[in-house]
């Protein structure tokens, strides 16, 4: 557990590699590089064999957690397992070795894939187009509500406003100020979903859309979702998903269906990319025929010639928002994406959702007489917990206890989130959690209820076993060392 840095293992003149002899005559880099690129040191780069890198790396992921080793009930952000075909497919030399500056014509693989990657989304969302642009969910509710006010400003109306329920995760009041709108917040009720008499007297003419996320954040349905778009739509107002919870939903029902405008996905969430690590994301987005003017450029069309079918990049879209990212988005997730969609089939991602929403239930039943339960069952593929019977009896609080799950091997929940649960802790299994997994951390998690009972002191200690112990997260956020151990 006493992992030295990669440099502290450098020894002067050791490599990594061991090349033949080459035949061509050698140049000095001097006479073909100009001056001013040129290093005046050798970089300070460690010298170690290969046998001391792959160790090295492979000891650091054994101290991390990744769910290749564990489970990961991490509510609202769909960590589930991510087939490793996924990686082989998007690392075929055709994918990985593509130039973003190839001519279409030697790219046309590529360009196909993203085509019929939008129909795919198009279909699951039940929407007229998508843009596969946005490289994140927050850089989708930012590209959707840009949309949103272009939309508007079409039509010369200047609304102001951009109505957000509370239980909203908190990208979507961010993305809304970054797109220039003012706030508002519209409460949820007892059972946690929109409270409609709040939403009715918040809804005025200045309002620009409504941005909702269903099944919300603390797992459960807005069963009056049509009530909410009507209400919305009356007001001349564009109703916004957040489709990070699509988990819940794919094959059952469709966003289009409930009266949504416009959505984003989060392909790395509900379409199976490894992140949390800061790795790449994807956060299409997917908007009903009067938004489609306004998407971004360049869009992937398909042609049918006498040869077939050819796909080209466009540009010429007068009313385009414009380009939203450089190129054509992190097209690595979009290839993995692809890829699972393809594995599923259209039953295979029905199955996926049914599952997540079993597992859910399944793992709340198993949980529900140890700890208070906020809002009442059924949940759709995640639910909300709170840890205030065990800080008001023993002082224990949702954090230790989640401190607690890592010496058993298991990833944290989602803790202190959303900020309308007091000492929440958010838990999403997933549907590629077995059964058995279920079980052991539902046992683990009733255990530790216990301990905060038997030894409250212990529970705080904790984790006890992992290689950094209770880190004081005041400190360590302001000051960033991560080499301390
Ligand atoms: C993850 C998430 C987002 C933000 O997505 P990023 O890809 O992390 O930017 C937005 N809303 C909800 C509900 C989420 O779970």
């Amino acid at each position: 557990m006493n992992e030295k840095l990669i440099f502290d293992l450098s020894r002067s003149g050791r490599k990594g590699y061991c090349l033949s002899q080459n035949d061509f005559p050698e140049v000095p880099l001097e006479s073909i590089l100009p001056q001013e690129h040129l290093r005046k040191e050798p970089p300070a780069l460690p010298e170690v064999s290969e046998s001391e890198v792959v160790r090295h790396f492979v000891r650091l992921s054994n101290m991390n957690f990744h769910v290749d080793k564990g489970m990961y009930p991490l509510g609202s952000c769909t960590m589930k397992y991510n087939p490793k075909i996924n990686d082989y497919t998007c690392s075929l030399p055709g994918f990985a070795a593509l130039h973003p500056l190839q001519p279409e014509t030697s790219a046309q693989g590529a360009l196909r894939l993203m085509y019929e990657l939008s129909e795919m989304l198009r279909e699951i969302a039940g929407m007229a187009a998508v843009t596969l642009q946005p490289a994140a969910g927050a850089h989708g509710e930012l590209t959707g509500i840009l949309l949103i006010k272009k939309y508007h400003e079409s039509n010369g109306s200047e609304r102001r406003k951009l109505l957000v329920v509370d239980s909203a995760h908190g990208t979507n009041p961010a993305s809304a100020a970054l797109a220039g709108y003012e706030i508002v917040s519209v409460s949820c009720n007892a059972d946690g979903r929109t409270d409609l008499e709040d939403l009715a007297r918040k809804l005025d003419r200045d309002v620009a859309a409504l941005m909702l996320t269903n099944p919300n954040t603390v797992g459960v349905f807005e069963k009056d979702i049509r009530a909410i778009a009507d209400m919305v739509h009356d007001n001349g107002s564009l109703l916004y998903m957040d489709g990070a919870n699509m988990n819940a939903l794919l094959g059952i029902t469709r966003p289009g269906d409930m009266g949504f405008d416009v959505m984003h996905y989060n392909l790395h969430k509900t379409f199976s990319t490894p992140h949390g690590g800061g790795g790449p994301g994807s956060g299409p987005v997917a908007v009903c025929e009067k938004l489609v003017p306004f998407l971004p450029v360049p869009v992937v069309e398909k042609e049918e010639g006498p040869e077939g079918a050819t796909y080209k990049l466009t540009v010429d879209r007068p009313e385009s928002i414009g380009r939203m990212i450089n190129f054509y988005g992190n097209f690595g997730v979009l290839v993995r994406a692809y890829t699972y969609i393809r594995m599923l089939g259209a039953e295979g991602l029905g199955r996926v959702s049914e599952n997540a929403i079993i597992n859910a239930n399944y793992l709340l039943s198993r949980l529900e007489a140890s700890f208070d339960l906020p809002y009442p069952k059924p949940v759709m593929h995640e639910f909300c917990l709170s840890g205030d019977r065990q800080k008001k009896a023993h002082g224990v609080r949702t954090l230790d206890m989640a401190k607690r799950l890592l010496d058993f091997g298991f990833h944290a929940p989602t803790i202190y989130f959303p900020l309308i649960v007091s000492e929440a802790m958010m838990i999403e299994p997933t549907e590629t959690e077995a059964k058995e997994t279920l079980d052991i951390f539902a046992d683990t998690l009733k255990k530790i209820a216990e301990e905060a009972a038997a030894d409250p002191a212990f529970v705080q200690s904790a984790p006890v076993t992992t290689p950094v112990k209770r880190l004081d997260e005041a400190q360590a956020s302001r000051q960033l060392n991560i080499c301390c151990f």
